[in-house]
């Protein structure tokens, strides 16, 4: 495709519902996506006619959303821009001009207090960037009656304040969801009436969960702010939201976001529904933390560890540690539970772990003697490194005629309290040699108590 002629101006225009819906976010990325290719412009408009509906609380969870996703807008609300306000509800004089406009034109009437739209009655081509071209015949009136744009009440109605400000914010392309189309030629025949040029129209496939069924915001995954909480990374997410209706010719997965600026075109969106894939994300999210530098790895934990009131001597201290679980953790919720351990002198231990590794079935004092045996090789050792812990691990699982397995599970529990973490030696490394010697004994202690 050739590069549009004049400066791409594209929009996301939620209306604030309380939740930024996978779909939205979808929607919003794709038009990022589109103007940063294209060096053009991202507008954010919030579509707040909805008095009702038009919190504060509601709005925020759009701005944070796309913050936490990192689609920056060019002109909207926090930021401003030319062709402001970025709010419906601060509109209202724009509206009641082009309202004038159409009144003057004739195409308006009134009824019982609204004010409709009198359709021309045609039949209009819609030359869509991803659905192609569609015929929809608005001829008659029984099927398709006149819209309203204004109610008794005063309020805007959606299709007239959406039109007026694409228009006032010279917005070139419109991509949003498929269940916008059947509006479109509704909005096509206001565009010509107030004798503006249409923009590019396209629109993207719906989200549907796996089984078909239309997403709801009450499925799981459904809710962009569930997202961090849940121990996501933005990039990961950002990447999976990428593949929900298209996808680079390679089917790599995992693409980088300028990869995706560079190969993205409108007319490869898949024209079929895309379904949502929770499990997919989550491995992405698994693959990007497994792969990420440790200087955003530890940007994005801290915030987790300071809830959970975890504390840590130094930086360096806490990257030591973060380097160690990463290539583990699947969520970033979890990491509290895994580096906890690592700083703290209270130790909590899961009991399950100890009843198992620990004291087994009649085994405590086999656990403990292995215990006692490691600590004394432990003990003897002039280098505390991976290398060292393992051979001296290993030989002392021969020396018992022991399996090493037998020795890292009553090992781990002891150091960690838990059953699962970060490879064992590794753990012993940062933990250092006074605190897993302390730990043995204490392990020593629990498998005999
Ligand atoms: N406020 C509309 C919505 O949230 C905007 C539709 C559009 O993008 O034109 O569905």
């Amino acid at each position: 495709m050739s590069q549009p002629s004049v400066p791409v101006r594209t929009r996301f225009a939620p209306s604030p519902t309380g939740l930024l819906h996978v779909g939205g976010a979808r929607t919003a990325l794709f038009n990022w996506i589109y103007a940063r290719k294209h060096a053009g412009t991202f507008v954010l408009r919030i579509e707040d006619t909805d008095h009702s509906r038009n919190t504060e609380e509601a709005k925020k969870v759009i701005t944070d959303g796309l913050h936490w996703l990192g689609l920056d807008w060019d002109e909207g609300p926090l930021k401003g821009g030319s062709y402001g306000p970025y709010y419906q509800s601060e509109r209202t004089a724009i509206y009641e001009e082009y309202l004038g406009r159409l009144e003057k034109g004739g195409h308006l009437y009134e009824d019982n207090g609204a004010i409709r739209f009198r359709s021309p009655r045609e039949k209009v081509v819609l030359q869509d960037e991803i659905c192609g071209r569609i015929e929809f015949d608005l001829t008659n009136p029984g099927t398709h009656p006149d819209i309203t744009l204004r109610r008794p009440d005063g309020s805007w109605i959606f299709h007239f304040v959406n039109v007026v400000d694409d228009i006032e914010m010279k917005i070139t392309h419109v991509i949003r969801g498929e269940d916008h189309l059947s509006n479109t030629p509704k909005h096509i025949e206001l565009y010509k009436a107030l004798g503006a040029e249409p923009p590019r129209f396209a629109h993207m496939p719906l989200i549907l969960n796996r089984d078909g069924s239309k997403m709801s915001k009450r499925d799981e995954g459904a809710a962009l702010g569930t997202y961090p909480e849940a121990g996501y990374a933005p990039e990961a997410v950002r990447n999976y939201l990428c593949l929900l209706g298209w996808s680079p010719k390679d089917n790599r997965e995992m693409i980088s976001m300028s990869d995706v600026i560079a190969l993205f075109e409108l007319n490869q969106v898949n024209r079929r529904n895309a379904a949502f894939d929770l499990a997919k994300c989550f491995w992405l999210n698994g693959q990007y933390l497994m792969q990420m530098d440790l200087a955003r790895y530890t940007e994005l934990a801290i915030p987790f560890l300071e809830k959970a009131g975890i504390t840590w001597p130094t930086y360096e201290s806490l990257e030591q540690v973060l380097a160690i679980v990463k290539p583990k953790l699947k969520l970033l919720k979890e990491l509290p539970e895994w580096v906890a351990p690592f700083f703290t002198e209270e130790l909590s231990y899961d009991e399950a772990a100890v009843a198992k590794s620990l004291k087994g079935s009649d085994q405590g004092a086999t656990a403990a003697s292995r215990l006692k045996a490691l600590s004394e090789a432990f003990k003897a050792l002039t280098t505390w490194d991976v290398a060292s812990l393992e051979a001296a691990l290993k030989e002392t699982a021969a020396k018992l005629g022991a399996k090493t397995g037998e020795l890292v599970h009553p090992a781990r529990v002891a150091s960690s309290g838990r059953s699962v973490g970060p490879g064992l030696y590794e753990m012993l490394e940062v933990l250092g040699k006074e605190r897993t010697l302390s730990r043995f004994a204490t392990g020593e202690a629990k498998a005999l108590g």
